[in-house]
């Protein structure tokens, strides 16, 4: 799949949107966050990624996730289907390419939220993407908020606080990290990201071309 952007050429007038990556270990506030940010924020596109991991109460399918089978999850990396997959905690996870490539063409602002091991994959695509992890303020805090959510069994809350800290020793490879103690400071500092990223000089170049080139540009 063909994820390069024109973004580091100057000369370039149209663009596609920016890509943001959004990962964090499990119960960080991840999907709060970004829930909220969209609220604020118009524009950005979230992907539903398929899973085989079973749905939690109130989860619908196409609108949180596409819940696979085995099978179907197979059959979809035969087709080359996936941009990136991982297995995270037992279950296994892929963002859909056809999508993706369907926003990229559009110009549309896309936000992936996956899990590192998926991050690293798309980075590797398409090094230009913007990357953000979410860091809980403590461990502590962090098992807190996933007992509190209260969706998932017991044995699954000790499998993700188990993985957390290796996840989290994965936040140096990502281009920003935000401390989610405060919530509505974590959405500013999110939401800051976002709009930073659309001022860059060739996404301006490419929104206000009559305007640049009046002034000269
Ligand atoms: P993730 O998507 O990273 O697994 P969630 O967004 O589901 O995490 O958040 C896990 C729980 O923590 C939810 O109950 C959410 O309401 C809560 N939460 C998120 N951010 C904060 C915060 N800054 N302070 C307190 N609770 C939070
Ligand atoms: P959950 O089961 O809590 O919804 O998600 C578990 C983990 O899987 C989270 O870290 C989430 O970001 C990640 N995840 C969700 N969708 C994808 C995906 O398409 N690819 C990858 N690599 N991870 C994903």
């Amino acid at each position: 799949m063909n994820l390069s952007f024109t973004e580091t050429d100057p000369t370039a007038t149209t663009l596609p949107g920016s890509l943001f990556i959004i990962s964090a270990p499990s119960g960080a506030g991840k999907s709060s966050l970004v829930k909220a940010l969209r609220e604020r924020v118009a524009g950005l596109a979230l992907s539903v990624s398929c899973t085989t991991r079973p749905p939690r109460p109130g989860e619908q399918n196409g609108v949180h996730y596409h819940f696979v089978s085995d099978t179907e999850f197979d059959q979809m990396l035969t087709d080359h289907g996936f941009v990136e997959w991982a297995q995270v905690h037992g279950n296994r996870y892929g963002t859909p390419k056809h999508w993706l490539e369907t926003q990229l063409k559009a110009d549309q602002d896309i936000i992936l939220e996956i899990d590192w091991q998926g991050a690293l994959q798309v980075i590797k695509l398409a090094p230009q993407v913007v990357s953000v992890f979410i860091l809980p303020p403590s461990l502590i805090e962090l098992e807190r908020r996933l007992r509190g959510r209260a969706t998932d069994p017991e044995a699954v809350i000790e499998r993700r606080l188990a993985a957390a800290k290796t996840e989290i020793e994965q936040a140096k490879h990502f281009d920003y990290v935000i401390l989610n103690d405060c919530f509505e400071n974590a959405l500013d500092e999110l939401a800051a990201i976002v709009l930073a990223s659309r001022c860059r000089f060739t996404r301006q170049m490419a929104r206000h071309q009559a305007q640049f080139r009046q002034l000269g540009l």
